[in-house]
């Protein structure tokens, strides 16, 4: 793949905001998005975007990330597309009325719980994932019934050109807007009202939606991420362990927010490890074909500054390099590089490393390793390569948003499991239901007999409440 390349981004002005967030909470109380016809409806236009506009998606994420066009097919096109349909196939279940039997003490009164849009909308996303962390909550505001605006990231520009100039053909611009713009436009949009935000990025800007959303007390999702761990150790299938993780750290050149970060592996094990890795790495990136830097299935680094900061981490550690290592900024390369640490205290273990460096801390037993995840921050994923009997043990004894055993990153690709962070990686989930229910008000719904023979018998029964109160009335 190529270099990521700069595009110009027409902004939204303060003005255009304002005016936009006003037209879509006016047309949000018109009930045009109640009706599921029309959410269906929706969501079918927006499966037609993708399926329609294929080359120009895998070509601005091309120009964005350097992205191979496999990745752009896999890891955003074809999800959306799924999600869509899914969205489609069950929201008749997912909205129904649910009723509730409360027990005979309730047995005249009829309740119910309604799944009900929360309003207005706000999507914020990522540039590492243009489509996936951006639309993808945008098909749960449509399908839970609210009027929204997505504001892609300016980071991954080709992107949000494309989604902004495609949207209007396809949606309907009475319900759904996208906007676009950098942190003041991001910041006009924050201060406005919505009924919920749903933000995916950093932990920084992450505070910041959240203490702009309490102004209103309006309820926030906060995607974020963090460093997340994998363990390995002698019960695992070495090989096999190599490829999902290599595939997991270089898949959109590491900048997956569940990308697997380090990896802590038994000591005894190490060597055998670093060997697979290297085997692996050969195998999928070729020296005799020039290597990951002349490879067709091989990303790049989205811009400068975080080229800069990635290759800053593989000067600055005090670890050894058991492959890779090489970069060139004019391409914004990085190769994929394994490195071999020995302290905890390594600057590789402070931040996320968000790029294709992968730093292996060897610890003692899985003891050891779960002592060391439990000093970090509760991470967005964790994935375990061992025995079934260890996975448990490490499951049992530690935090994170989701926990994958012997696999890396399809936990995102299975809609039926909720996708969300705890602790400093974030709170709320979505994907599926799950996301259906983070856009939706569960509006509890009581039906009480206040007519007829029925209602005047329960009247009776009830009207002990009344005062003057009679003593011994509230026992029964
Ligand atoms: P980013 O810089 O594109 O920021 C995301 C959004 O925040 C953009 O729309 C941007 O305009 C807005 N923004 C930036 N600064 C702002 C400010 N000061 N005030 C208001 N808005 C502002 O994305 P990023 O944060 O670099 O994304 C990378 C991070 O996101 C990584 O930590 C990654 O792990 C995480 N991530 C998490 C998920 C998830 O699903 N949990 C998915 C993708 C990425």
């Amino acid at each position: 793949s190529s270099a990521p390349e700069a595009a110009q981004l027409p902004f939204n002005s303060p003005e255009e905001i304002a005016k936009i967030n006003e037209t879509l909470r006016k047309n949000f109380l018109t009930g045009k998005t109640r009706d599921l016809n029309y959410r269906k409806n929706q969501l079918k236009q927006l499966t037609y975007l993708f399926i329609e506009n294929r080359q120009a998606i895998n070509e601005a994420c091309r120009k964005d990330l350097g992205r191979p066009t496999f990745e752009t097919e896999f890891g955003e096109t074809q999800i959306m597309i799924n999600d869509c349909v899914e969205s489609i196939d069950h929201l008749d279940k997912w909205a129904k009325t649910e009723n509730k039997w409360a027990g005979l003490p309730w047995a005249t009164h009829k309740i119910t719980v309604r799944k009900e849009p929360k309003g207005t909308v706000l999507v914020l996303g990522a540039w590492n994932y243009p489509l996936n962390v951006q639309v993808g909550p945008v098909i749960a505001a449509i399908a839970a019934g609210n009027t929204y605006v997505l504001k892609p990231s300016e980071i991954s520009a080709h992107s949000a050109k494309l989604l902004a100039e495609l949207w209007p053909k396809y949606m309907d611009p009475d319900t759904g807007r996208v906007v676009n713009g950098g942190i003041p436009q991001s910041t006009a949009l924050l201060d406005l009202r919505w009924e919920h935000i749903f933000y995916t990025g950093n932990g920084r800007v992450g505070r910041i939606v959240a203490e702009k959303a309490a102004k209103h007390l309006c309820p926030v999702s906060l995607e974020l991420g963090g460093k997340s761990p994998v363990y390995v150790d002698e019960g695992a299938n070495l090989n096999i362990a190599a490829h999902r993780i290599v595939w997991g750290k270089t898949l959109n050149n590491g900048q997956t927010c569940i990308a697997p970060d380090y990896i802590l592996c038994t000591a005894t094990i190490q060597d055998q490890l670093i060997a697979e890795l290297n085997k692996v790495l050969e195998e999928f990136f070729p020296k005799s074909k020039g290597g990951a830097g002349k490879s067709d299935s091989y990303g790049r680094i989205v811009n400068e500054n975080h080229f800069k900061r990635i290759s800053g981490m593989i000067t600055n550690t005090k670890g050894t390099i058991t492959y890779g290592g090489q970069t060139d900024e004019s391409q914004k390369l990085i190769e994929p590089t394994v490195i071999k640490i020995t302290s905890k205290e390594d600057s590789l273990m402070s931040d996320e490393i968000f790029g294709p460096v992968l730093p292996i801390l060897p610890v003692r037993n899985v003891d050891e390793a779960i002592n060391f995840i439990n000093s970090k921050d509760q991470p967005l994923a964790l994935y375990i390569f061992s025995s079934s009997k260890n996975a448990e043990k490490i499951l049992d004894r530690t935090r994170s948003g989701s926990a994958v055993i012997g696999e890396t990153l399809l936990q995102f690709a299975i809609s039926q499991m909720p996708f969300g962070g705890t602790g400093p990686s974030g709170y709320g989930n979505y994907h599926g239901e799950y996301g259906f229910k983070t856009f939706s008000h569960e509006r509890s719904t009581l039906y009480a007999p206040d007519k007829g023979i029925i209602g005047t018998i329960v009247e009776h029964i009830m009207s002990k409440r009344y005062p003057p109160h009679q003593k011994g009335a509230a026992e029964y």
